[in-house]
């Protein structure tokens, strides 16, 4: 099934009164590829999460409107204290993050003595706060290779976890979270599209399942499928993610064709952040985003550890 990505006609004056916002409050819009078509059309940036938090740490605006989940926003803030980092809708959280608390790790690292923790960035500060060093989708396996230990906790993602582990030869040990959109990415999805479309390549994200990885031509995140679409010869490629992705494939590759496995892995959290609340988030100031010191600090020393990584 070829779903479409979820652009509309928004009217020129709703993106005028944001764009004008925007330079009075000398903000930053940064957009996460899952984000809606028309709030990527309006960004600064659009990128995955290792890419907005570079941004993040590296801009001199004041103000970061953070269209993204609760997670990236708080990222965000970490690395820039200084700044007002608002998240537009207070409700767009990360069932994944919520997957793994701070308590919940204490206890299973005093369980664990020697072994180091490595978060994905997808947790809530206080669990960053928690971990020896951060990764990403994109950067899990460099952050793991990187560690002298090879007996590691990996959290919260058991995909991402089982992938970096297969990749690594390291011996994870594996929190058993997941994400409830790459979760219903379905092999028989995969295997139905392929059917039709025999010379069609696979690209799927990490956090898909072991069986949906093995029926991939290419296991990436999600700026490395963007990559992957430039790169490949294949004129039709099958792209296991959340279906934000296709905005920005279509517009980069206009030649080709992408197709989602089904209209299922949509993120609602993502979807939330719509140009409307990013009006009303830079009208207001709201929602801005607040991490004490002490949970701030250990922190940022697990995402600088990453961003450190060449
Ligand atoms: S796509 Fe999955 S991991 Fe990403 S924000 Fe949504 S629920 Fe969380």
């Amino acid at each position: 099934m070829s779903i479409s990505d979820t652009k509309k006609i928004v009217p020129a004056s709703l993106v005028e009164e944001i764009l004008g916002l925007k330079e009075a409050r000398r903000a930053v819009l940064l957009a996460h590829n899952y984000q809606l078509g028309e709030v990527q059309d309006i960004a600064d940036f659009v990128g995955d999460s290792l890419e907005l938090s570079r941004q993040a740490a590296a801009t001199e605006a004041e103000v970061i409107v953070f269209c993204g989940v609760k997670f990236m926003a708080e990222t965000a803030k970490i690395l820039s204290p200084e700044k007002t980092v608002l998240l537009p809708d207070l409700q767009a959280g990360c069932p994944l993050c919520d997957m793994a608390t701070a308590e919940e790790v204490r206890a299973r690292k005093a369980s664990l003595p020697g072994v180091p923790v490595v978060s994905y960035v997808n947790t809530t500060a206080d669990v960053k706060a928690e971990s020896d060093i951060c990764c990403t989708s994109s950067n899990a396996v460099k952050v793991v290779e990187s560690l002298p230990q090879e007996e590691i906790l990996f959290l919260p993602d058991r995909n991402l976890g089982s992938w970096t582990a297969e990749q690594t030869g390291k011996r994870l040990i594996i929190w058993d979270g997941y994400c409830i959109t790459h979760q219903r990415i379905l092999s028989e999805h995969i295997l139905g599209l392929k059917e039709k479309y025999p010379d069609a390549e696979v690209v799927v994200h990490p956090e898909c399942t072991p069986e949906v990885r093995r029926l991939a031509n290419a296991v990436r995140s999600t700026s490395g499928i963007l990559r992957y679409a430039r790169e490949s010869s294949a004129s039709t490629i099958i792209v296991g993610t959340e279906i934000g992705i296709l905005h920005r494939l279509k517009k980069e590759n206009p030649e080709k064709v992408f197709l989602a496995p089904s209209a299922l892995p949509v993120c609602p959290n993502m979807k939330r952040i719509t140009l409307e609340k990013v009006l009303w988030s830079l009208e207001e100031m709201v929602y801005p985003i607040e991490i004490p010191e002490e949970i701030r600090v250990p922190a940022k020393r697990a995402i600088d550890r990453m961003l450190a990584l060449p």
